[in-house]
């Protein structure tokens, strides 16, 4: 069987903990599949030391370094012509990316032009004897596990891994892995496009689509007091803050944050609701998210029907007290891991 890639971007090789998961994954795959594996680094002036290290601590046999001013920031095009290039002279069966929003335009362009299998956001890969590759993933709000079997004979199969990714924790054997510098021709005559800047946004821009909790305020927020215990809530629970059209107008969130028809479409993991009606414009965009609480003074809101945890109260009675439980818990637990640790010494 051929090789098991990896791709990498320059500095995840010091992401620990994101990569540990990721490379578990591929290495054991390769062990199943009796192939390589190797990880590809992506960027400019690589530290071949630094990939080198990376890739002896997590078992891969090998490390293919692909240094270019152009890989500097990110610009698709460029990543897609790299990959398409290296695909010309090697042939792993499966290309890996790691969970990252980039990866998801150069995962499909680059299975597009090679017209081979692309799966996005599986959490696991194992291998069956008579089927080969199969891929899974877990609908969580379904409660379905969806696999599939992939065909890898006849050409590569490109994955991108879910953010969720499980599979067996492998015990990780360090190898010396080979390093190998790849040089790739990227020019203005091959690549359409190019990269212009990074902006740093306002945390509470950055895409919601991606958040794990969303904290929401609706009209029922009608005061900075309220929105304030809205921001606390959102800190304690390290979630994101967004609402609905109502709270929009109110000044407390920008275009940005605002959920529904008009609005983000989000799928978070929890979505709490707060001072908000669920009326359809509001619902379309959140009604997908796994778990929903809401809190709303009104039994008769339509958002309860929807909500997993509905809580009839006003919410600043309930809100200063959650969050002050929330906030016991925290330094309870912080107290317990300190005790524990003198314990231990
Ligand atoms: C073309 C169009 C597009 C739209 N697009 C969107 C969209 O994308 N997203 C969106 O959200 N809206 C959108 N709207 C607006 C939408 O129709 C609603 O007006 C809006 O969603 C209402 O927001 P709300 O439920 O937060 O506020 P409200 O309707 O004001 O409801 C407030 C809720 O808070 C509760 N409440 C009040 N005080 C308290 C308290 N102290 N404690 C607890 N609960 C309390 C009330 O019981 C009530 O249920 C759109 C409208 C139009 C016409």
């Amino acid at each position: 069987m051929d090789d098991i890639w990896l791709i990498l971007e320059k500095d995840m090789t010091s992401q620990i903990k994101l990569m540990a998961r990721a490379s578990s994954l591929v290495i054991e795959t390769a062990k199943s599949l009796g192939s390589k594996a190797i990880c590809v680094v992506l960027g400019s002036n690589l530290s071949s030391d630094e990939c080198y290290r990376f890739a002896n601590k997590e078992g891969y046999d090998s490390v293919l370094l692909i240094d270019n001013p152009y890989l500097t920031n990110y610009c698709a095009d460029h990543y897609i012509f790299t990959l398409l290039q290296l695909l010309r002279d090697y042939h792993p069966s499966v290309i890996i990316f790691p969970s990252h929003p980039h990866f998801q335009e150069v995962a499909a362009q680059v299975a597009e032009q090679l017209q081979a299998p692309c799966a996005l956001n599986y959490d696991n890969i194992r291998i069956s004897k008579d089927r080969g590759i199969i891929l899974e993933k877990v609908i969580t709000r379904r409660q379905e596990q969806i696999s599939v079997a992939v065909d890898s004979t006849s050409h590569p199969v490109v994955i991108v891994l879910g953010k969720d990714i499980g599979g067996p924790n492998y015990s990780v054997i360090s190898k010396v892995p080979l390093v190998k510098s790849l040089a790739v021709e990227l020019n203005g005559y091959l690549v359409h496009s190019r990269f212009v800047g990074v902006e740093k946004m306002d945390i509470e821009s950055i895409d919601l689509s991606e958040a794990e909790i969303i904290v929401a305020g609706g009209g029922g927020v009608n005061t900075p007091e309220g929105w304030s215990l809205i921001q606390v809530l959102a800190g304690e629970l390290g979630a994101k803050i967004a609402g609905s059209r109502a709270a929009f107008m109110r000044n407390f969130i920008t275009e940005n944050q605002i959920v529904g028809i008009s609005g983000k479409v989000v799928s978070p993991r929890l979505y709490i609701a707060i001072g908000i009606s669920g009326c359809n414009e509001h619902l379309i965009g959140m009604r997908t998210s796994e778990s929903i609480i809401c809190v709303n003074k009104e039994k008769s809101a339509p958002i309860f029907r929807y909500a997993q945890l509905g809580i009839v109260a006003d919410l600043y009675f309930f809100l200063p007290r959650l969050i002050k439980s929330l906030q016991e818990l925290k330094d309870n637990s912080n107290r317990d891991r300190k005790d524990n640790a003198k314990d231990i010494h």
